[in-house]
């Protein structure tokens, strides 16, 4: 059976077991297959204050991490796992998406470091990982929410998360389209009727009622997606 182990670097360590302490993710994580372990920045540092941060050269607005902590943190992890695939959260990563989600879930080390103020030391991103990651087009104040985003998403797609794995190959984004609508009891609610063909038994109706669903809902919401769809030959 294969692990996946997050190692998160993070000034805010109290963020993170929330998420592995509840759902799949906590039985996951009881059953091995999958490891959290969160590590307090603020260990690393040499600061008898236990700073992390200082005014960036140049001037501006805000505090900037040092490189330091971050450097000794990643090097104290690597120790004893030094092929960890190692990611810094920032909104001038790459843009994280469900291809991405796919990538990292075949890894068996992932190491996260979380920003905070106005940013990280430009040394990190250049030398001491392997890559940066962003969740989108904003800012958030730190790395901590965007490092759970990923690691979830990361983690569901792990063989042995998910119950039934065959839902992921279903959801959206997985086939370049959107999922199709779904729907569950009642069938009548308020006179808001779910679709009889969902309910007539007949799979090979109910798999055309849900392909023609997907087409339509991606061309209408996302037809930016439909360019990847592969056409004939
Ligand atoms: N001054 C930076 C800028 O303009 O790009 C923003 C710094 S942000 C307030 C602080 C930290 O939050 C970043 O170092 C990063 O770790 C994290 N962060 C914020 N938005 C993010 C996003 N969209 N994706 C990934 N990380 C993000």
């Amino acid at each position: 059976m294969k692990t996946l182990r997050f190692d998160v670097i993070t000034i805010f360590p109290g963020m993170f077991e929330t998420l592995f302490n509840e759902s799949i993710l906590k039985r996951a994580r009881e059953q091995g297959v999958l490891d959290l372990r969160v590590h307090d920045l603020r260990d690393y540092t040499l600061d008898k204050h236990k700073r992390v941060d200082d005014y960036p050269f140049g001037g501006g607005a805000g505090m900037v991490m040092n490189v330091e902590p971050i450097a000794n943190a990643l090097e104290a992890v690597k120790k004893d796992r030094p092929n960890a695939r190692t990611v810094l959260m920032s909104p001038a990563g790459s843009r994280f998406d469900q291809k991405k989600a796919w990538e990292l879930s075949r890894e068996e080390e992932l190491i996260v470091v979380c920003g905070r103020y106005e940013g990280v030391d430009e040394r990190v991103a250049l030398h001491f990982v392997d890559e940066e990651i962003s969740i989108g087009d904003y800012v958030l104040s730190g790395g901590e929410v965007p490092a759970l985003a990923v690691i979830e998403a990361v983690s569901r797609l792990v063989p042995g998360v998910v119950g039934d794995e065959n839902s992921l190959k279903e959801e959206s984004f997985s086939s370049s389209l959107l999922e199709y609508p779904q729907y569950t009891r009642p069938r009548d609610f308020r006179g808001l009727k779910a679709p009889e063909v969902l309910v007539s038994g007949d799979p090979k109706k109910i798999r055309e009622w849900q392909c023609a669903q997907a087409l339509e809902k991606t061309s209408r919401r996302r037809p930016d997606l439909m360019k990847n769809l592969e056409g004939p030959g």
